[in-house]
């Protein structure tokens, strides 16, 4: 059916040259020994030397001189509504923002901010299955939104989640957010929508704006869902010891958000690195939110967890690409041979006193960013958000 089926892209062949230093995003291996990315027809074909890859036929081709190159950055939590148009802060463009923050993919924790949202369970249905279409349909600035994230309500049955994943809908929205709020309820409903292939995600912490509850440890470790929501709350953290009950509870992603509690983040991260299990931690930023939205958002997570939290940069992007790639199968976020062309193009800021990106980033600052590519087709060039990049990439060829 057309909603199961991949946004087509043009031909082309894209060959991206003279990159200085290229992130895999993948924890395992995050720095890779290459300085040329061949795509063709949306999808990484080659990675390699340039003179052992061939580059014959291309037709962009992008002289990196010298600048970094990662997969495009995953924001794992975000709330959109309909279109670039967010009634939250009544805000437009955010999403496009967001693609010259570097952000090439978004995943929706549930379309909460839907003015007069329903809560019947035909309505909540029919609302996920319009936001699933109309995202696959238009992409803002070429930002891939994986939306359509129903809220469980009390009054669903089993055939309720058949019906959704037949119609499309791969996610839920964040557990909590709607009537259901204990652990037995939501385990049986999340087991369902595991049963037909629909991922899941639950709002941890204490209430986020009027109307929705607290959620602590006992109600996330019973509900189990894939993605443990925000542990670092949005914006109410639970206190530390719950935070390492769930860490040490279960095996599920830890998503941090930019909207949650930093010094949580930064908790939660620490326990995850004792625990070895770093593959674990994933970013979002929760947005919009009632401080907004965040363009820049995961790459301040990014550099936050690299300098406060003693964690080397190049694996700090792998929490924003890889890590949340694989949580969530997703056929982005590593430079991998097979993947989706996404890529982000940086280097240090101006001025940044670090040496390098990596050093720029270990040292709190933010990179600038000189390119977003998604399909293998170049959206952005120079940002018009982060701070200036000292070297951008070039379009040499057509
Ligand atoms: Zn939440």
């Amino acid at each position: 059916m057309a909603h199961d089926t991949p946004q087509a892209t043009g031909p082309g062949k894209l060959v991206i040259r003279n990159i200085g230093l290229l992130l895999s995003g993948a924890l395992e291996q995050p720095i890779l020994d290459a300085d040329t990315i061949v795509a063709e027809n949306g999808k990484i074909t080659a990675i390699g030397r340039l003179k052992n890859v061939d580059t014959e036929g291309a037709t962009t081709i992008v002289d990196a001189h010298g600048t970094t190159v990662a997969p495009g950055l995953i924001d794992s939590h975000v709330h959109p509504v309909a279109g670039d148009w967010t009634p939250r802060q009544n805000q437009t463009g955010w999403i496009d923002s967001y693609l010259h923050g570097g952000v090439t993919t978004m995943i929706s924790a549930g379309e909460v901010h839907m003015p007069g949202r329903p809560r019947d369970v035909v309505g909540l249905k029919a609302m996920a299955i319009f936001a699933q279409r109309a995202f696959w349909t238009l992409r803002p600035g070429g930002v891939k939104v994986h939306a359509g994230a129903p809220v469980i309500e009390t009054e669903m049955v089993e055939d309720d989640f058949k019906e959704l994943a037949a119609a499309g809908v791969k996610l839920l929205g964040e557990v909590g957010l709607g009537g259901v709020k204990d652990g037995p309820t939501a385990r049986r409903m999340v087991g369902w929508a595991r049963k037909y292939g629909i991922q899941s995600t639950i709002h941890t912490g204490g209430p986020s704006i009027p109307g929705s509850g607290l959620i602590d440890k006992d109600v996330v470790l019973e509900a189990d869902t894939d993605v443990v929501g925000h542990i670092n709350g949005g914006h109410t953290a639970l206190p530390d010891d719950q935070i390492r009950c769930i860490c040490e509870g279960c095996k599920r992603g830890l998503e941090l958000v930019h909207n949650g509690n930093e010094r949580s983040a930064l908790f939660t991260l620490r326990t995850a690195k004792e625990m070895g299990d770093l593959y674990r931690v994933i970013l979002g930023t929760d947005a919009p939110a009632g401080s907004g939205v965040q363009p820049l958002g995961i790459l301040r997570m990014v550099s936050m967890l690299s300098s406060l939290g003693d964690v080397p940069a190049e694996i700090a992007f792998c929490f924003a690409t890889g890590n949340t790639a694989r949580m969530r199968a997703l056929d982005c976020g590593l430079i991998e041979v097979g993947r989706s062309a996404d890529f982000v193009i940086m280097d240090k800021a101006q001025h940044s006193p670090g040496a390098t990106l990596l050093d720029s980033v270990q040292l709190g600052d933010l990179p600038g960013i000189g390119m977003t590519i998604i399909d293998g087709i170049i959206r952005t060039q120079r940002s018009r958000n982060t701070p200036p990049a000292t070297r951008v990439p070039e379009i040499v060829g057509h």
